[in-house]
């Protein structure tokens, strides 16, 4: 197979973004991307198998022959998964890359783990992610992560129950971000994203969320039930525990000066059970080993050529590299970020 070039994927959310989304991909003013208009187009879901929450398939890839990528890879996972990752994990890459440009603060929410999700939700799939900062819009770009105290179990209901966000967010880590940053946000983490924040975002593939706040976010329902289980269950997913500054300081990477001609690792090792992300930087030519993985050309132009195959890419271009597209090269000045399935389980 070749590498292929993904277009815009928005399926509709409940709250306000997309604009950084439609600039990033080079969208003119008059031909915006789907759902737009309303200005309620905040994500862009990439070379997803996973169809938004509720739905058959919003949000899941439909390839140039008008495939489901969810389809095409059942139907020969070879042709996009190395053995070893199809040995692992079947005929599912193991990873959802998404687009994410908060237009407003997003509710405070968690996503299950693994554990969770096999013994509740029937998967054996929860939601770690990791967020790569690409643009920030506002002068504090911040973001929430975990609690920056113990929090007990009737006090997280009484939140639930009350919605006083300033109450929530008092007992958070705010933490200041920056275009270059990354943060693993492991399963069971309180978080939210401020207002202005625009993120590559990789997750395992569900859309499993718990959300804590949700009366002034459009979601009534979520008073009685989350993910078809009972509140008091749902928010058993919550790390309670107070994250202090030396966890969050092993989850968050700050950005450098970068720009030299390599590849650098993004996140930590504990990323790596999860997805792995490698931001690429090209002045001249740079071989990619072969291997399931989304390329997301941050700056710059070139293209990505494979024995059979070349494509042109520049700032905006999210390609699709299947296992068996062998080693591609790309050519050019170009920076962009990779993002991998898990490392434990092969390429
Ligand atoms: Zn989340």
């Amino acid at each position: 197979m070749e590498p292929l070039s993904l277009a815009a994927n928005q399926p509709p959310k409940f709250y306000r973004g997309g604009p950084q989304i439609a600039s990033f991909r080079g969208s003119p003013p008059d031909v915006r991307p789907l759902g737009s208009d309303d200005g309620f187009a905040p994500e862009d879901w990439i070379a997803s198998t996973v169809a938004s929450d509720g739905t058959e398939s919003d949000g899941a890839t439909v390839l140039p022959d008008g495939t489901l990528l969810r389809d095409a890879i059942r139907a020969d996972p070879l042709a996009y998964l190395s053995p070893a990752q199809y040995a692992a994990f079947g005929p599912n890459p193991g990873l959802l890359v998404k687009l994410l440009d908060a237009g407003e603060r997003l509710p405070v929410h968690c996503h299950p783990d693994r554990a969770f999700a096999s013994t509740h939700l029937g998967s054996a799939f929860g939601k770690t992610e990791a967020w790569l900062i690409v643009g920030t819009e506002g002068p504090d770009p911040h973001v929430y992560l975990g609690f920056n105290r113990d929090v007990e179990l009737p006090e997280l209901d009484k939140w639930f129950e009350e919605q006083d966000s300033v109450v929530i967010l008092a007992a958070m880590n705010r933490v200041a971000v920056n275009v270059g940053d990354a943060i693993l946000v492991p399963a069971g983490t309180p978080h939210a994203i401020s207002a202005g924040v625009f993120i590559v975002e990789l997750q395992e593939p569900t859309d499993f969320s718990v959300m804590l706040e949700w009366k002034n976010f459009g979601m009534p329902e979520r008073h009685d039930a989350q993910l078809g289980m009972s509140v008091a269950q749902s928010l058993q997913c919550f790390n309670r525990r107070r994250l202090a500054t030396d966890d969050i300081a092993d989850l968050h990477r700050r950005g450098g000066a970068g720009g030299e001609p390599g590849v650098t690792t993004l996140l930590p090792p504990s990323a790596a059970p999860f997805f792995q992300a490698e931001e690429v930087v090209v002045d001249g030519s740079h071989d990619l080993e072969a291997g399931y993985s989304i390329l997301i050309v941050l700056d710059g132009a070139g293209t990505m050529r494979t024995a059979d195959s070349s494509i042109d890419v520049a700032r905006g271009s999210t390609v699709l590299i299947p296992y068996s597209a062998g080693t591609t090269t790309l050519r050019g000045q170009l920076r962009a970020i990779r993002c991998l399935p898990p490392a434990s389980h092969g390429q």
